[in-house]
């Protein structure tokens, strides 16, 4: 498998391999490997300086066949259509997996928000909301936040929906501030799943992760707070990178005091309790039990992949291993979690954010968190059963295995009219 091929080319792959494991038709596999429709909009904005600037924006509805269209809105210049495509294919099996009532989507804009004041990122996300306002809604697609975006964009997004169409609708977007109708738990939800898996893996391998070395790569809102509930669960979190490089302390990070570091600098670089700066490279190849890829595809090649030593991987970001370093490690002791579980604790308590909304009536923290652990505990038993019932030799494909199960009887059931 190619090394090169874009995340489209990875999803597929992923999908396609399970699929065949199952005896699906062709026809049922070209369906759940491609995208129901994508939306390109193109966003002219005036800038403060009073020039104009055209940002092009997708929105990829992939599958509605379990539920509403479901996925984040992503701000990044490596936003194309081909990778919302793949977004929104693995939140289609994401939501199958972790057993909520959603099909899946997701958004983006071509663009680097940091070049940008906070009042030209409030016109392109206004601009970008009444782009997609015909295609949302409470019961059709509802936005939430993913890479660079967070709960100031999804509140303009629901006041611009809500202005345009003259109602109240907290529920056709997540994500938001808890005083504009937000979830508590949902921003560390990504995060805490994260954890969670990671729990979940140690005891199914009668390891003890109280025990653990652990790195992450990424410190945006998936990294940070997985290293922060990781170390809190008695891991030692030795080694952290964002994209200006990674800091290394064999003896840990007071995770939370790297946060404070990365908001004050802007970066994890020149931590004063760092006693080794090194490479991303070299991050996902140190000697460690768990690692955490928590930023962007493709992370994790075939050939970084044959450097890989630690013991456990879980997938904080969406489709961090190419289908190459999933081949390398499929032979190997390194059990891989894939990101449609490790991951879906941000969509779960979307979904617990839109019942909320629906009846408006508001849970505490602790029922959040309960309620999330039960799906992800629910879903990784799930999981092992179909890795032990299937000829499979990754947890990613069992785990596509029942997700794709889900979304073939939804699919069934409906028929196939027209
Ligand atoms: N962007 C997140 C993801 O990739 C969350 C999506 C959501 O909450 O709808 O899973």
């Amino acid at each position: 498998m190619s090394d090169n091929s874009g995340p489209l080319e990875n999803f597929q792959t992923q999908v396609r391999r399970a699929a065949e494991t199952l005896g699906l038709d062709e026809g049922v596999i070209e369906y759940l490997i491609s995208p129901q429709r994508v939306q390109e909009s193109n966003l002219t904005v005036e800038l403060t300086d009073g020039s104009l600037k055209t940002f092009q924006s997708f929105r990829s509805q992939f599958n509605d066949d379990r539920g509403p269209f479901k996925g984040g809105i992503r701000y990044h210049p490596q936003v194309d259509a081909d990778e919302v495509k793949a977004l929104s294919g693995w939140m289609t099996f994401k939501c199958a997996a972790i057993n909520v009532p959603y099909g899946g989507g997701k958004g983006g804009i071509s663009f680097d928000p940091a070049e940008y004041s906070d009042a030209e990122v409030e016109r392109i996300t206004r601009a970008y909301a009444t782009a997609i306002r015909p295609i949302i809604g409470v019961d059709r697609d509802i936005p939430a936040p993913d890479v660079n975006t967070g709960q100031r964009e999804m509140n303009w997004i629901k006041d611009t929906y809500e202005t345009l169409e003259g109602t109240t609708e907290p529920g056709v977007v997540t994500g938001k501030g808890l005083e504009s109708g937000g979830s508590r738990g949902r921003v560390e939800a990504t995060g805490r799943s994260v954890m969670l898996a990671a729990r979940e893996a140690f005891k199914y391998l009668d390891h003890r992760l109280e025990d653990a070395t652990v790195a992450v790569q990424g410190y945006g809102n998936a990294g940070s707070v997985a290293a922060k509930l990781l170390d809190d669960a008695g891991a030692r979190v030795v080694a952290v990178s964002d994209s200006s490089g990674a800091i290394h302390n064999s003896d840990g990070f007071d995770t939370r005091d790297v946060k404070n570091h990365k908001k004050e600098t802007g970066s994890v670089s020149e931590y004063p309790d760092t006693t080794e700066e090194m490479s991303n490279e070299a991050l996902l190849t140190m000697d460690v039990d768990l690692l955490v890829p928590a930023a962007l595809e493709n992370a994790i090649t075939g050939k970084i992949a044959k450097g890989v030593s630690a013991d456990v991987i879980v997938e904080a970001a969406n489709g961090p291993l190419t289908a190459g370093a999933d081949e390398v490690l499929a032979g190997r002791e390194t059990i891989v979690i894939p990101d449609i579980l490790a991951n879906a604790g941000g969509v779960t308590v979307s979904y617990f954010e839109w019942v909320q909304n629906r009846q408006q009536f508001y849970w505490s923290e602790g029922r959040v968190n309960d309620e999330l652990e039960n799906h992800v505990v629910d879903a990784f038993g799930e999981m092992v059963d179909a890795f032990e019932n299937f000829d499979v030799r990754t947890y990613r494909e069992a785990m596509y295995i029942v997700a794709i199960q889900r979304v073939v009887d939804a699919m069934e059931k409906g028929g196939h009219w027209p």
